[in-house]
């Protein structure tokens, strides 16, 4: 691990056992994935299939291990992963959202039914939250979850569900009515081959994602798919969020990590009036402000990370602000190097042209950078 990327390290929020961690997980990466992109040839579904069932069989998924791993551990993982190929965070990111609700609230039935598979790779897993107007606004979720004898009925819809369409289950939070808005809401883990229940749309968007369209009608669920106690659906969903939200983070740090290496060696390179363009002093400001945004990020979400490992309390604050600074300014990062490529940056397929697209998403899901500007806010407000 002499890269430099792998400099921060060093600091003090992590111990050998991260840093055997991220090892493991870059040599996995350097190893499998260019075998897994050359055998699917840009198929997405089988390659985020060929992903989980990779790592799975290395024993890497959380679901593979007996408690949830630390948020460092999922933040390392991500950042790795996204560093190498945007696939691979999100396959290795959704088993993980997937698995999380059963790993910290199903009971030993459900877990043992559902987890092996999914810590295997074997079961592609989801998280279905969303619904066309409950985004950012989770408690308006209209879907219904109806008690039945010992069974569930579920009606309505989610949309925006990665892996929508491609998992064996699905993680779906439904009303049940306890009480009203977020504390009336209740997890159900539902099959893909249950009754009831379709994909009814795949969506395409500008970087390869499987994300889908779900529909629930009149679709019966045996309680003990249920997950944690009726009316703390949400309650459990952010726990899962909060344990995820800095691993965003991580993921998009990964992207501008690849984009700044990629434009270092091209502003090296690069000949122009007679010098080379990484001797121009705008580049070189450009630079600057790249390289500080990264270790900017980088000191947010592992401080996010760290706090959450070890505070044991809620950690909204400083999640939000890993969140929202490492996914905007990876952004501007690829924005810059993007610009120092000129037009060969603009050419389909370019690294940079596909980082770009890539780290868009981020500041959308698992709470927008709106969203996170409100918790941070109302966090200092509140302490003020
Ligand atoms: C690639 C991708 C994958 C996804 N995967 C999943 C998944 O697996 N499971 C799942 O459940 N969902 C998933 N989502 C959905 C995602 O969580 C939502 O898109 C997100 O919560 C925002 O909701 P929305 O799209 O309905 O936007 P809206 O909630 O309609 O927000 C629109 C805009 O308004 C802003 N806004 C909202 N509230 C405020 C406010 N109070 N003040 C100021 N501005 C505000 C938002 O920041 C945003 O810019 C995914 C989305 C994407 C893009």
């Amino acid at each position: 691990m002499t890269e430099e990327r792998f400099d921060h390290l060093r600091w003090p929020f992590f111990g050998d056992t991260d840093r055997t961690a991220a090892a493991g997980i870059e040599g996995w990466a350097r190893r499998e994935l260019p075998r897994i992109a050359s055998d699917n040839q840009g198929d997405v579904e089988s390659m985020v299939r060929s992903i989980a069932a990779s790592l799975g069989a290395g024993g890497l998924l959380p679901a593979a291990q007996a408690e949830l791993p630390s948020c460092r551990h999922l933040c390392l993982v991500r950042e790795v992963l996204a560093y190498h190929n945007p696939l691979a965070d999100f396959a290795f990111a959704m088993q993980g959202l997937g698995s999380a609700p059963l790993m910290l609230a199903g009971d030993k039935r459900v877990r043992e039914r559902f987890l092996p598979s999914a810590g295997r790779g074997e079961a592609v897993t989801a998280f279905a939250i969303s619904e066309a107007d409950a985004g950012s606004d989770v408690a308006a979720i209209t879907t219904t979850a109806r008690r039945d004898g010992d069974d569930w009925i579920l009606n309505g819809e989610k949309t925006w569900i990665s892996n929508g369409g491609l998992a064996g289950w699905y993680v779906v939070l439904a009303r049940t009515g306890e009480a009203p808005g977020s504390r009336g809401l209740t997890l159900f883990v539902v099959e893909a081959a249950a009754e009831g229940f379709d994909c009814v749309e795949r969506i395409e968007t500008m970087s390869p994602h499987p994300l889908g369209r779900l529909r629930f009608e009149n679709c019966l669920i045996p309680d003990v798919q249920r997950i944690g106690e009726p009316g703390q659906g949400f309650k459990i969903s952010m726990r899962v969020l909060d344990l995820f939200r800095p691993s965003v983070a991580a993921a998009a740090l990964g992207f501008a990590r690849r984009a700044f290496d990629e434009v270092l060696a091209h502003v090296k390179a690069r000949t122009l009036f007679g010098t080379t363009l990484g001797e121009l002093q705008m580049t070189q400001a450009a630079i600057a402000a790249m390289a500080t945004d990264i270790d900017a990020a980088a000191l947010l979400t592992y401080r996010a990370a760290w706090s959450n490992d070890t505070s044991g309390e809620r950690n909204s604050l400083p999640s939000a602000m890993a969140k929202w600074n490492a996914t905007e300014s990876a952004q501007r990062v690829i924005d810059r190097a993007l610009q120092l490529f000129g037009a060969r940056g603009l050419v389909t397929g370019h690294i940079v042209e596909r980082l770009y697209r890539d780290v868009r998403a981020l500041r959308i899901y698992e709470g927008s950078s709106e969203i996170q500007q409100l918790v941070i806010a109302r966090s200092v407000l509140g302490r003020a």
